[in-house]
């Protein structure tokens, strides 16, 4: 099985669309799994859902997910978050919003447990750091977890005999991380929509279920098109400068 493992689309559907491309060109697609925030901060969120839908994408919720149904309040957002989050609820149709309403916040799947932030703090917490990884892990009932929402590619490896302890590291472009039987991981695909580690290419992560390997890849997308949708649109401004800066 070749999975293609996606976050944080974040309504840029150009992005989504390179990421798609670029994974089908290295072979067949068994399936597609979205660790959420498909919708905020872009300009095309009922395109990029409805891609996303139609493609029968596994998908959980997102803190960005929520507050464009108006499940979380948009109180705990930066001015620039909430503005988008409002733009979004306004753009999505009745049904997108009950879609995204009635979506999990944690998932398992075989050896995989799939949450947007931590399963300490499912749509809100940030693994970036040694005690977020702990006490996530603590809560990993699967030997592998997946999440997004720091938006940057990253792997956690508890260290075998000391469960108190793992490595952080970020994953660059090619890494390629070989599924461990002994030690837990956690691995986040960094995101299709608004990388956030410098790199401004579209981030997403294939897992091969034969080679029990997860490799990260990095795509060059048409940012200026997405730039230009989102000033048409009337969003923040920052929101496309963001994009070319990968921030
Ligand atoms: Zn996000």
């Amino acid at each position: 099985m070749r999975i293609v493992i996606i976050s944080d689309v974040h309504a840029n559907l150009t992005a989504l669309e390179a990421v798609l491309s670029h994974a089908e060109a290295g072979g067949t697609i068994d399936a597609l799994w979205c660790l959420g925030d498909t919708v905020g901060y872009g300009a095309q969120p009922r395109e990029s859902l409805a891609r996303l839908q139609e493609l029968g994408t596994l998908m959980i919720a997102g803190n960005h997910d929520q507050a464009s149904t108006g499940k979380i309040s948009t109180e705990e957002f930066n001015p620039i978050a909430a503005t988008a989050a409002h733009w979004t609820m306004d753009r999505l149709r009745a049904a997108d919003r009950k879609y995204l309403d009635a979506l999990p916040e944690v998932l398992t799947q075989d050896k995989f447990t799939l949450v947007h932030g931590t399963l300490h703090w499912p749509i809100w917490g940030y693994l970036t750091s040694h005690e977020a990884s702990l006490t996530h892990l603590e809560r990993q009932e699967t030997p592998f977890s997946l999440v997004g929402h720091t938006h940057i590619p990253a792997l956690v490896v508890e260290q075998p005999k000391e469960p108190r302890k793992c490595s952080l590291s970020n994953l660059e472009d090619g890494a390629r991380v070989e599924l461990s039987h002994e030690r837990r991981m956690v691995i986040n695909p960094g995101s299709v929509g608004q990388p956030r580690d410098g790199d401004p290419r579209t981030a997403y992560a294939i897992l091969n279920t034969n080679s029990e390997t997860v490799t990260v890849h990095r795509v060059e997308y048409n940012i200026e098109a997405s730039q230009r949708l989102i000033e048409e649109a009337g969003l923040p401004r920052w929101l496309a400068q963001r994009l070319a800066l990968g921030q």
